[in-house]
Order: structure tokens, then C-alpha cells, then sequence
């Protein structure tokens, strides 16, 4: 009797292991680690596999620049000035306005 329990026991532990195990698979894409490990727990790591690659990887829509543009000249540098270079060179001073660039 009691060793049933201690082999169902086991047999639960091995397979929360091997759901977490699955889920770092998850590290870098949008659905994420946590995400996927419950979803894999519950419904079966096969239901997990597919939101697993239904699932994009994270560094390709999430990752940005900041960037310093002229609202003048529409010039947009990479490197802060105090005045937009090219504006003040014609005898304007134009603050350059921070923005955030979506690389691909
Ligand atoms: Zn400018």
C-alpha cells in the first residue's frame, strides 16, 4: 500500500521536473518561462509545444534603440547633442528630441 503512494509520488515529482525542464525552453520567447511551465503542468507539455512555437521569439519585436531626433530637419542621430548639428550650422538652435527605435 504505501509503496504505491511513494511510486505515484515519484512519478508526479518526475514529471514536474520534466515540465520545468521544457519550459526553459520558453526562456526567450514571448509566452515565457512561468507561462508555459503552468500550461505544460495542467494541460501536457504536448498542449505546451504548441504554444511554445505558435509563440515568437522575444528579441525579435521588443528591441529598441534610443535616438535622438531634430523635429526641424527630421535627422535622427545617435549620439546626443545639445542642438541639432546640422540646424545650428544654418543659425538655428533646435533641442534634438529623444525617441525609441524599433530595430529589426
Ligand atoms: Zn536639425
Amino acid at each position: 500500500m504505501e509503496t504505491k503512494y511513494i511510486v505515484l509520488i515519484g512519478v508526479i515529482l518526475l514529471y514536474i521536473v520534466v515540465v520545468y525542464l521544457f519550459s526553459l525552453l520558453a526562456v526567450k520567447r514571448d509566452i515565457g518561462k512561468r507561462r508555459l511551465f503552468w500550461i505544460s503542468l495542467f494541460l501536457t507539455p504536448v498542449i505546451g509545444l504548441a504554444f511554445l512555437l505558435s509563440s515568437q521569439h522575444r528579441k525579435l519585436n521588443l528591441y529598441t534603440e534610443k535616438r535622438f531626433e531634430c523635429e526641424e530637419c527630421g535627422y535622427v542621430f545617435s549620439e546626443p547633442h545639445e542642438y541639432c548639428p546640422f540646424c545650428e550650422k544654418e543659425g538655428h538652435k533646435h533641442t534634438l528630441k529623444p525617441v525609441n527605435m524599433y530595430m529589426t
